[in-house]
């Protein structure tokens, strides 16, 4: 039953009755009927003629008398005096008697609605018989517009006839209204000013045979009426349109119910066309009926009111567009399965996990799918689901995404619940005649705290990463969330920390075997962000290659590290600086040329800078990355294998690159003491690399015993804490000359 109240032709109707019934559309009626009558207007009847007093609404009997003596003069058929109120004054009383019943006087309600004894002032006996007296009277609507008079009034147990009854010669049942036919243009009321006539200049034979109403001219507010299309005129007009009405006989009043039922019926009927075109076709018939309809039964005396249907239909029409609307928003275009919006239209309800699964190469699926077969696939998919988890909505996001909602339960329990629902869908799925095998992953988002939206968001991106992970089930940690949001301003966070010195270089010197002195620093980067306190280097660099930041960063530290060369030189024998180049970086188009213009604008010779490359998978290109490297060492820079022994081809790397230096990962270097195989691996690789004329640098020397076993082992240079830990330029610089080596006694005062 609740269902069916909010059909949309339900709504509408019940909208259109309450409108109708505390008559809120009049309004709109009264713009419909003034715009209807200011088109097809007609002449008002020529037997009727209006004589105005001129002499203003004071006229004395006198004058009235003189006035009405004029008009009988020219043989009317008959004589209306029309007067707000009527005195029995010897001069007026003595014409009255004497045109006997070829004269009536008219009395007003003087209030529009009202047609009792109160709100009239009939004149008394002995001025005029009551046989010789008409009322006249109007029921307005909401503007003060007269949409309707009574026929006759019964006051005080006698029948007067209206004005226009009396003039038409009808007569009506007890209470009944007659509509003033509007189309009668008040303006071509034939009229005689009193004065013209008093003159008896060019009015002669004017008013022969012809009814006449002599009035007092009205002009207050509350004296006048509106006239549809010509607002309020004095109500004579009125009564004139009226006659007009009356002699075509009494028309059949419909007001705005039967229009309802009207466009109702419409409504339905049309509902209940299959054809697309032909439905908007007959929604527009039923449009036009309602508006014009009205106009042309109000020519054939059948009186309307149309706004309330107008706004049946109005409000029809509106609960579609928007229900189409909502439609198409909240659902997916291709399975129709409610989508992920609908989840966040309405807020979560209380202690709900928020659960996204993602369905594993779903769009490859797709590629060999049939495109009207989308659409089964994914319904089947939430079929499945639905089965498993006893969620009623599941939702379809685009792609293989699907989301629900499930009351919370204990984490583990939760978790073997995915794993069931996994389960469901080890056998494959049949479309049409295609069979796919599935495999599904979950992001599971239980952080109730959160609005709906963030939660979906974040469910979804759990689930992507349980997919690329190849986990079943990944839970979105709100820790997580705050972390997405730092990497989100990563690019202008390190922007920032460049130019205000959160970040930094750090210089770790090298001891150099050979000539027993520091030779040498690596710079590597330092961030010491305000909030997050020191970030790690390989985490930032990640998050800046991924974010694609990498080569701004990279440049500042080439531009960083020149100044540090510089300074370096400036105290003795050569020293070189090494940098680190990332492997996103290596095989950029733009790199050599950006490194030249900075090696250029600095002026330095590239001989004393070492750039160290580590071999890993974010090289995409690696001819080009080679060709790079090649064109770096050709400017002059020396190259160095980072990290040998752990990348995925070192070997290979270092038969292609024309390197100069190989650095043994401390992984290597820092079991040589106690680990015999490892010390075998160290010596070999000295070994080739001297063989391949390289020089070896060992990372990662920590102590003593693995400095001095270096020594022996024939390594060029060491790089570890046990010389030095990575400190900062100024600190560097100031103990650079004094730096004795390692473990000596001179080192050891320190
Ligand atoms: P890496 O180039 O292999 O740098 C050597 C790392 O070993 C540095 O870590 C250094 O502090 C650390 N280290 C030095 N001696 C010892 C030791 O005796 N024992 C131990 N346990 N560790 C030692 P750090 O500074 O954390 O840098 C880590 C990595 O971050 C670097 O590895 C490098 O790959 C990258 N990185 C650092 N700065 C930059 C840079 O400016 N650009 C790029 N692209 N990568 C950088
Ligand atoms: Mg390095
Ligand atoms: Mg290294």
């Amino acid at each position: 039953m609740r269902a069916y109240l909010k059909q949309p032709l339900v709504i509408s109707t019940l909208v259109a009755m309450f409108c109708g019934l505390i008559t809120l559309a009049q309004p709109l009626d009264q713009g419909y009927w003034n715009t209807r009558y200011r088109f097809g207007q007609k002449p008002a009847p020529q037997s009727v003629v209006l004589v105005t007093m001129d002499a203003g609404v004071n006229a004395s009997d006198r004058e009235v008398a003189r006035v009405l003596n004029a008009v009988a003069a020219q043989h009317p058929q008959h004589i209306y005096l029309d007067r707000k109120t009527y005195t029995a004054s010897p001069e007026l009383q003595g014409t009255i008697d004497r045109l006997g019943p070829k004269l009536s006087l008219v009395a007003r309600f003087a209030k529009l609605d009202r047609f009792d004894e109160g709100s009239i002032a009939l004149p008394p006996e002995r001025v005029v018989p009551q046989s010789r007296l008409v009322v006249s009277g109007f029921v307005s609507n909401f503007l003060g517009y007269g949409v309707s008079s009574v026929v006759e009034a019964q006051l005080g147990g006698k029948t007067y006839p209206s004005l226009a009854a009396a003039i038409a010669n009808r007569s009506g049942g007890p209470g009944d209204t007659v509509r003033p036919d509007f189309t009668v243009d008040p303006q071509t009321v034939r009229m005689v000013s009193s004065d013209v006539l008093l003159s008896g200049a060019g009015s002669q034979g004017a008013l022969t045979g012809r009814t006449v109403i002599v009035k007092e001219p009205r002009s207050g507010f509350s004296d006048l009426v509106g006239y549809f299309a010509h607002r309020r005129v004095d109500p004579v007009f009125l009564d004139i349109a009226l006659i007009e009405a009356l002699r075509e006989g009494p028309p059949i009043d419909i007001d705005w119910f039967v229009p309802i039922v009207l466009c109702t019926v419409m409504i339905f009927m049309t509902q209940q066309v299959r054809s697309r075109r032909l439905r908007r076709m007959a929604y527009a018939v039923i449009a036009f009926n309602i508006l014009i309809g009205p106009a042309l039964l109000d020519q054939v005396g059948v009186v309307s009111n149309p706004a309330a249907a107008i706004v049946e239909l109005a409000s029809f029409a509106g609960i579609r567009v928007w229900t189409k609307w909502r439609q198409a928003v909240l659902q997916t275009s291709r399975s129709g399965l409610p989508n992920f919006l609908t989840l966040t239209q309405t807020p979560l309800p209380p202690q709900h996990d928020v659960i996204v699964a993602v369905i594993g190469r779903y769009e490859e699926f797709l590629a060999t799918l049939p495109a009207d077969l989308h659409g089964e696939c994914a319904r089947q998919i939430a079929r499945r689901f639905a089965v498993g988890c006893g969620a009623r909505d599941i939702c379809h996001g685009e792609g293989g995404l699907f989301a629900w909602i499930e009351p919370t339960r204990p984490l583990d329990q939760q978790i073997e619940n995915l794993e069931g629902l996994r389960a469901l869908f080890a056998a494959p799925l049949l479309v049409g005649q295609h069979v796919f095998d599935t495999n599904v992953h979950f992001g599971l988002e239980r952080n109730h705290e959160f609005d709906g939206l963030t939660r979906v968001n974040t469910a979804v991106a759990s689930a992507t990463e349980a997919l690329k992970r190849g986990r079943t089930v990944e839970l979105f940690e709100a820790q997580r969330l705050a972390n997405a949001a730092w990497e989100l301003s990563l690019l202008t966070r390190i922007d920032e920390g460049m130019r205000n010195g959160d970040i930094w270089l750090a210089y770790q010197p090298q001891w150099d075997y050979r000539e027993g002195r520091i030779s040498g620093a690596e710079a590597l980067i330092r961030w010491n962000d305000p909030v997050r306190g020191p970030i790690r280097p390989d985490e930032f660099i990640l998050q800046a290659e991924q974010a694609g930041r990498i080569d701004a960063l990279t440049y500042w530290v080439l531009d960083q590290a020149i100044t540090a060369t510089e300074r370096f030189n400036a105290l003795g024998p050569t020293f070189q600086v090494s940098i680190n180049l990332s492997a996103q970086l290596v095989d950029k188009p733009s790199l050599i040329s950006s490194v030249a213009e900075i090696v250029r604008r600095r002026g330095i010779d590239c001989r004393l800078l070492t750039v160290e490359v580590t071999e890993t998978a974010g090289m995409c290109n690696r001819p080009a990355a080679i060709r790079n490297l090649q064109a770096l060492r050709s400017m002059g820079f020396r190259l160095s294998i980072d990290d040998f022994g752990t990348g995925e081809a070192s070997l290979s790397y270092l038969a292609e690159l024309p390197s100069d230096e190989l650095k043994l990962d401390r992984r290597f270097v820092s079991k040589i003491v106690h680990h015999e195989r490892e010390r075998h691996i160290v010596a070999s690789t000295i070994n080739l690399a001297h063989a391949l004329r390289q020089i070896v640098v060992a990372e990662g020397v920590e102590d003593l015993s693995t400095f001095e076993l270096l020594r022996q082992l024939g390594c060029d240079v060491g790089q570890g804490y046990h010389i030095a830990k990575p400190e900062p330029l100024e600190l560097l610089l100031s103990r650079y000359a004094t730096m004795a080596e390692p473990g000596t006694a001179r080192a050891q005062k320190r």
